[in-house]
């Protein structure tokens, strides 16, 4: 899509550069006081409503973005193509863009302070595997597809955001940069998040997430979370001949049925859930290994370390159950380990935080009402060393997330997308100029 010049081209830009430049240029900074009047200061702003009026007539060109970066696979460790679509339309935008060592793709609009900085980020992974169908069905407002919501809505929103400030040419106070980041999902580890904070740490003021859709929660609490990988070896042979062997599948077969049995508390609420198991190479063969792969959550760190050690006591206890029912013992014996493939530390944001007043003003502003909520996403490394973060929707509404069955409506979509610019302009501040 084109963009057209909000400013009339019968203007001499010369003479307006002047103007501009002799007007003086009051300040709004990043603000502390109740949310209407932050919320009455930043829509004061003639370019703020600009950026605002920006989403209504460009919902479709919003939903065209999302069916079709959500139809270019990015499996776990493989973004690369549709990190390559998303820095396009950010360069398209007008914005720098550049891509960091990690693969993340990020966007300045540069503030009237550098020395500070804001992340609104999007993650660009997905947890389907290569070759998962990923054509988007559109009917109406709906599009059904996997990955369509989580994270296409948040990627679409982060386009959508970039384009409007840019549009309405705002000048934040704060340093603001458009991240489409990698490895949110499963063993991606928070890779891309951890890299962006690695490298603007020392001026960064706070990070707002756009993961998912809708606008009916705000995630200040980060779920800290474990997981693990179990792996069962032996000798192996085959089924007829060297019945008796112990053999790893039995092992963690009894090793998983402990695990299963502990007992969590439901406060501080703890989870956990075996999500893959695999292992041996036909049905005619005592396998050589087996694993599973465990994801453990909880309110508290203290229950997280239990499940862990209650993983690697189920374990070792499924391979001694299975070397002394073993028939034959001198066939070999098994060996076991259960290794971390991901961490995920917890955090809290403060109540009486900035950026929690930012989100409660856009909240107001747009006749919007939002819980607060725990939960694992990209916000847990910021919040986890201190730095302002939360996890919004973008807007809209959607179900079925990791599933094949994945769906979104953008239906509404425009409150989510307000919700989210006024939330990050709150907490950048922007620069007062007297265009009107
Ligand atoms: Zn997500």
């Amino acid at each position: 899509m084109k963009r057209k010049s909000p400013y009339k081209t019968t203007v001499n830009p010369t003479l307006v550069c002047v103007i501009l430049l002799a007007m003086p240029v009051r300040s709004l900074a990043p603000s502390y006081t109740p949310h209407q009047a932050q919320l009455s200061r930043l829509t004061d702003n003639a370019r703020v409503r600009t950026a605002l009026d920006w989403f209504t007539p460009n919902i479709s060109w919003i939903n065209d973005q999302q069916a079709r970066l959500t139809e270019i696979p990015a499996p776990p460790f493989r973004e690369a193509q549709r990190a390559g679509a998303v820095k396009e339309l950010l360069a398209e935008a007008g914005l720098a863009v550049n891509t960091d060592k990690t693969g993340n793709v990020i966007a300045e609009l540069p503030g009237a302070n550098e020395k500070e900085i804001v992340i609104v980020a999007a993650h660009l992974d997905t947890v389907f595997p290569a070759g998962t169908d990923v054509r988007v069905r559109r009917e109406g407002s709906r599009m059904t597809a996997p990955g369509i919501s989580d994270n296409g809505a948040g990627i679409a929103a982060l386009l959508a955001l970039a384009r409007a400030v840019q549009f309405a040419r705002v000048k934040p106070q704060r340093t603001i940069l458009f991240a489409g980041d990698l490895g949110e999902e499963g063993e991606g580890n928070l890779r891309g998040m951890r890299a962006l904070v690695d490298a603007y740490r020392s001026k960064l003021k706070a990070v707002v997430v756009l993961d998912g859709s809708a606008t009916d929660h705000v995630t200040t609490k980060a779920l800290a979370s474990r997981r693990l990988e179990a792996l069962i070896t032996g000798p192996g042979g085959h089924s007829w001949s060297d019945f008796g062997m112990p053999n790893p599948i039995n092992a963690l077969v009894r090793g998983s049925v402990r695990f299963i049995n502990t007992k969590v508390p439901p406060n501080p609420r703890t989870t956990f859930n075996i999500g893959q198991i695999e292992g041996g190479t036909s049905v005619n063969s005592v396998p050589y290994e087996a694993r599973l792969k465990v994801d453990i959550r909880s309110e508290s760190e203290e229950e997280l370390t239990r499940l862990d050690s209650a993983l690697r006591e189920s374990i070792a206890a499924g391979v001694r159950d299975e070397m002394d029912s073993a028939r034959d013992r001198s066939k070999g014996k098994l060996e076991w380990k259960v290794e971390l493939l991901g961490s995920r530390p917890g955090g809290e944001l403060a109540p009486d935080s900035p950026l929690l007043a930012a989100l409660r003003a856009a909240d107001e502003m747009v006749g919007n009402q939002s819980r607060i909520e725990r939960s694992s996403t990209d916000a847990n490394i910021p919040l986890s060393l201190g730095i302002d973060a939360i996890s919004i929707g973008a807007g809209g509404s959607g179900g079925g997330a990791h599933s094949l069955q994945e769906w979104y409506d953008s239906a509404g979509r425009e409150a989510g997308l307000k919700r989210a610019l006024l939330t990050v302009l709150g907490i950048s501040g922007v620069t007062e100029e007297k265009s009107r």
